[in-house]
């Protein structure tokens, strides 16, 4: 490796009573009562509006932790002709100087930023003090350790030769800028999109989601302390139609980087299509979008093994994961097994704010998840065809708060098991155990979405069948594992059907896509 050699960030276990979790819980108090104003970030400097949007957390709603400055059109316009001036000369920087900054940035995280990007993670989010730590410190860092590895291997790939002849592949950015459009789930995701294009030498417009404006705003004072050049990243806080709209009108939108909901990705795709005669180069188009992610017992699984991965793949935050366990079938021989483990296990989980680490559970992200999650529990209470087996609460008093639920249903088209609900939801469906064969069939054609899925088995036969019929259900498959928690460098991360374009997260297939590869042949 041409850069040092990159290895996944240890994660801080924050063990109760530890000095560690006393200063990030320290930290998060202090961010809680400070009311921070959070401007846009254009040409690096701050960027303020009259137009002032107040900061609650998904824990207390009553409870402003700030605002942030809301842009307009006039805004969007400054980013991208920010960005496009800035070019030039960031095209000129060698790698190893763009490289540079991206791993202290990532020392920065891992250092002197780490509780305040959790403590962020936790405010605005509703993180807990572990998936905080694993997203907002520990897959930060990996996304950028890892992707300055991955573009010296890439670079470094050149065609063979022969006497007289050099050829060699010079890999150039993008001709224009590029677009990132962000998730609330992840700050490490939030980070990584602009991030990676940038690292790969483009200029980028970042427009993060409205509820995930504390950590964005952490994310670009690290990289401003890092030695980001004014311009190259420009962070807008916008209308997020009227946004792509205008960005996707411009003749010198190069790329889009998105990962959020399949409707929104849809519609942008769309606007690119209807303004394909007027763009200089295609844009590329990369994102990661819905799930409904698939957990499969086998009657060989093992039972704890199979609740202990529903209950951590469906409840860890909140199931606000795209890759959330989200319906499960289980054979009738182990379910009520399955459910003594899971009821067992879910009875010792506790659901508050992040403030205190005991809560393993905290708040869904605004009102509407709220409303969503409640719709599902309540029209499952009334159904015919479903009940709910586990759980069932929800207490909007304080904040967004659902407990983890599971519906059984004796129909496997049940609307909690074929939609999307993002929420801490998980649905059951009990399959006869002499329909093994049907149910992976069911599996695979019951839903659009192709992000994550589980199968659980002690018998390779059934595993084997399940690889096999499962083989475009999900672009991560996990056997005998819950299907959440993919690691930077270990399990690339992405999916297709509905769920994206698969271009496989922190990997160099992604890295691949944010260049255009010139072909040189020189003959002496
Ligand atoms: N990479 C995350 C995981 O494996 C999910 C990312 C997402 O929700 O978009 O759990």
């Amino acid at each position: 490796s041409q850069v040092p050699i990159a290895i996944n960030e240890p994660v801080n276990s924050y063990e109760p009573g530890s000095s560690e979790v006393k200063s990030l819980i320290a930290t998060y108090k202090k961010m809680w009562a400070e009311k921070i104003e959070i401007p846009m970030v254009i040409n690096g400097k701050d960027v303020k509006t009259n137009n002032h949007v107040r900061l609650q957390s998904p824990q207390d709603h009553q409870h402003d932790f700030g605002f942030y400055h809301q842009g307009d059109m006039s805004h969007v316009d400054q980013a991208i002709d920010t960005a496009l001036a800035a070019k030039a000369k960031w095209n000129a920087l060698g790698w190893e100087q763009r490289v540079s900054i991206f791993l202290k940035a990532a020392d920065l995280i891992a250092g002197p930023y780490r509780d305040i990007i959790n403590a962020a993670t936790m405010i605005g989010q509703s993180k807990n003090v572990h998936q905080a730590e694993i997203d907002a410190a520990c897959e930060f860092i990996d996304f950028l350790r890892f992707n300055a590895e991955f573009m010296t291997e890439m670079y470094a790939e050149q065609p063979i030769s022969d006497n007289g002849i050099w050829n060699r592949v010079e890999y150039r950015p993008l001709e224009g800028f590029c677009f990132a459009v962000t998730p609330f789930n992840f700050t490490a995701i939030s980070g990584n999109l602009p991030a990676c294009m940038a690292m790969m030498g483009n200029v980028v417009v970042w427009k993060p989601s409205d509820k995930q404006i504390y950590s964005a705003k952490v994310i670009m004072d690290v990289l401003k302390e890092a030695g980001l050049p004014d311009g190259v990243i420009n962070m807008i806080f916008t209308d997020g139609k009227e946004t792509a709209e205008k960005v996707m009108a411009h003749r010198d939108f190069a790329g889009l980087h998105f990962t959020g909901s399949t409707r929104v990705f849809q519609g942008m795709w769309k606007m690119i299509g209807d303004n394909i005669h007027n763009y200089r180069t295609y844009p590329r188009i990369v994102g990661e979008t819905g799930g409904k992610d698939f957990v499969i017992a086998h009657p060989s699984a093992n039972v704890e093994a199979v609740a202990t991965a529903l209950v951590r793949g469906a409840f860890e935050y909140q199931g606000q994961k795209c890759s959330a366990a989200s319906r499960a079938y289980i054979p009738q021989s182990l379910w009520n097994d399955v459910k003594k483990v899971m009821e067992n296990q879910m009875s010792t989980i506790k659901v508050g704010s992040p403030e205190d680490p005991s809560n393993f559970v905290n708040a869904v992200i605004d009102k509407n998840s709220f409303e969503k999650c409640k719709g599902y529990i309540d029209r499952a209470n009334a159904s015919s065809e479903a009940t709910v087996a586990i759980g069932g609460k929800y207490d909007d008093a304080k904040g967004w708060f659902v407990h983890p639920t599971v519906i059984e249903t004796t129909n496997p088209q049940y609307e909690s098991m074929v939609e999307e609900i993002f929420g801490p939801i998980l649905s059951v469906y009990v399959y006869q155990d002499a329909d093994w064969a049907e149910t992976l069939k069911l599996v695979d054609s019951s839903s659009p979405y192709s992000l994550t899925g589980s199968v659980f088995s002690q018998c390779r036969y059934a595993i084997d069948e399940a690889y096999k019929a499962l083989e475009n259900a999900s672009g991560n498959f996990y056997i005998n594992d819950k299907p959440t928690g993919a690691v930077v460098g270990q399990q690339p991360f992405g999916g297709g059907r509905a769920s994206g374009t698969n271009d496989k997260a922190g990997s160099k297939m992604n890295l691949l896509r944010w260049v255009s590869v010139r072909s040189i042949k020189e003959t002496f």
